[in-house]
């Protein structure tokens, strides 16, 4: 694989730039949206994302030039084509069509979900894993099998991390809400039932979330926290295991946001010691939302041919990982999809 590729990730809180060649990241500069009170407010995230696209635009081309890259060295752009907050994306989607079409190189549109699943695979040792992607608005269960990414369970309402954040506020907690419930569960005495929603391999999150709330009414905050926790990641690790059973596969790796939480990655090493399987977490910055993932995939789709004209390069704030062909993977896990078959 060659070549190097400058991404920009922006489908929601963060504006990332990141260019990246296949042994490394060699700049990456973001800007993140915050809140002033409550969440995330697609109009102001997307105002924010083109207030500073220029900025982060400039900032990663000076840095890679510092690391003796040159923006006449950059071989295509890349950009989350979606999911994502709508507004973000066009604003997004924008910057990266006025790149590549002054700098003269091809466009990549890359699938949010399947970048952190690809960052995974290259800063881990993970080759061909079960994917639990846990983030603000997503959760999914990934794995590859002929030809595409399955997606072997979702969940049908909001991501795990909205769920916590949609708490963390009813509950007077600041946004992200993630960190703080982490932080208070740990003080916890007791377990209090709270709803397990698993449909089939299907995840539901809303309810669990709202009677988290209730709870507060009767128990203490470090209980509830304590208890939601325990609750949503049974569940996720639950689906997680059984797309391991039906698949066949020994590795399991870990992504998005949510995946920062030290419980959900002590379940799931548990889970996976108990099965045999290994376990693997990228470092914390290729995890929440990152430029370089979007990068790193545009490299392995621009290596495969994978590129869309300006024309056609409409973003997709639906774009489902089961819905793109995958162009790149290696000859080893194609020889694995003929054993699957
Ligand atoms: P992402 O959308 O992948 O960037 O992830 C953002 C989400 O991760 C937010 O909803 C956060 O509340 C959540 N999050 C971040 N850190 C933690 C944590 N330590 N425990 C649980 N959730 C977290
Ligand atoms: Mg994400």
């Amino acid at each position: 694989m060659k070549g190097t590729v400058l991404g920009i990730e922006g489908t929601a809180w963060n504006l990332s730039a990141a260019i990246v060649n296949e042994n490394d990241v060699i700049a990456e500069v973001s800007d993140m949206y915050r809140p002033p009170t409550g969440g995330i407010h697609p109009r102001e995230a997307a105002q924010h994302h083109a207030k500073y696209a220029s900025y982060v635009v400039r900032g990663v081309l000076e840095e890679a030039k510092k690391n003796g890259v040159d923006a006449s060295q950059i071989d295509a752009i890349s950009f989350s084509q979606g999911p994502g907050l709508g507004a973000c994306l066009r604003t997004v989607a924008t910057a990266a069509r006025m790149l590549a079409i002054s700098l003269d190189v091809p466009l990549v549109g890359v699938n949010h979900c399947l970048a952190h699943v690809e960052v995974g695979r290259w800063k881990t040792p993970a080759t061909d894993p079960v994917t639990l992607y846990v983030s603000g608005a997503n959760s999914q269960v990934l794995a590859y099998r002929m030809g595409r990414y399955r997606v072997f369970g979702e969940t049908l309402d909001i991501g795990l991390g909205n769920a916590f954040d949609k708490f963390a506020r009813s509950a007077g907690l600041g946004h992200p809400g993630g960190p703080q419930i982490e932080q208070f569960a740990r003080n916890a005495a007791n377990y209090i039932p709270l709803p397990y929603v698993v449909k089939g391999m299907d995840l539901s999150f809303s309810g669990l979330s709202t009677a988290a709330t209730e709870a507060l009414k009767k128990h203490s905050m470090e209980d509830v926290c304590y208890s939601f926790q325990e609750t949503a990641f049974a569940m996720v690790v639950e689906v997680t295991e059984r797309a391991l059973a039906h698949t066949g596969k020994n590795e399991v790796l870990l992504a998005g946001g949510v995946g920062a939480n030290m419980r959900l990655r002590e379940m799931l090493e548990i889970m996976c010691t108990e099965r045999g399987a290994s376990f693997y977490v990228p470092e914390k910055r290729f995890m929440g939302d990152n430029g370089a993932m979007i990068a790193y995939l545009g490299l392995l789709m621009y290596d495969s041919g994978n590129v869309i004209d300006v024309e056609n390069s409409h973003v997709n704030p639906n774009f489902r990982p089961d819905e793109v062909d995958v162009t790149w993977l290696s000859e080893d896990l194609e020889e694995g999809r003929q054993r699957c078959i």
